[in-house]
């Protein structure tokens, strides 16, 4: 299966934007973009000064890798998203945010998306009771995802249930840490959304 290869912090680098994609490294002075805040390669002390198409192709990068995702399937989560009612933009990031890996990530059972996503594929995962192994799986409001019975002595899932309290959790999620469960409280609205993304520049590119 294919997958993005790039180091983690060479993509916070590019973004110019801390997005936290390796877990307790992101929370010490080795964080990448705090040592090096410039985007990586020769060039990168150089202009970086972006045509109007390369700022909203930046903005459309930067959420794609945020969330992990290849440039085929960001694509088809844009087309769904752009055919639903409402705003593109918005039901794009309501769309991603509901992925099972994400909502893992955001729960609290793992540290980091790439963690996540890993963690569903090798089944660790029940969602309403079924095992799911698909991260892209869709959760809805009402989902109970919990741990399965025999992964809860999963280390990495103690820890990460332990220091999740540093980055928190959404208020569309209720984690209850002693049960490794979490349920879909509500929708996650544009507002539960906090990391500095402008959507409209996605719309945009995807609209040319
Ligand atoms: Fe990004 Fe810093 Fe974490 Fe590397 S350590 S992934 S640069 S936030």
């Amino acid at each position: 299966m294919a997958r993005y290869t790039e180091s983690a912090c060479r993509i916070c680098r590019r973004e110019n934007l801390k997005m936290y994609l390796k877990g307790d490294r992101c929370y010490t002075d080795k964080c990448a973009i705090e040592r090096r805040p410039y985007p990586p390669g020769q060039h990168g002390q150089g202009r970086t000064k972006f045509s109007e198409y390369g700022v909203q192709l930046r903005e459309k990068q930067k959420v794609k890798r945020m969330y992990g995702l290849l440039e085929k399937q960001f694509g088809l989560f844009y087309a769904r998203a752009a055919a639903k009612k409402g705003k593109p933009g918005e039901n794009l990031l309501q769309a991603l945010e509901l992925r099972l890996d994400n909502v893992v990530f955001r729960a609290g059972f793992a540290d980091t998306r790439s963690e996540a996503r890993q963690m569903v594929r090798h089944g660790h995962f029940v969602v309403n009771g079924h095992r799911v192994n698909i991260p892209s799986y869709k959760v809805n409001m009402g989902d109970v995802i919990e741990v399965r019975e025999k992964s809860r002595k999963i280390v990495r899932i103690a820890e990460a249930l332990e220091t999740v309290d540093r980055r928190g959790i959404p208020a569309w999620i209720e984690t209850d840490k002693k049960a490794f469960k979490a349920t879909i409280k509500t929708l996650p609205t544009r507002e539960d959304i906090t990391m500095p993304i402008n959507e409209q520049l996605i719309v945009e590119l995807y609209s040319k």
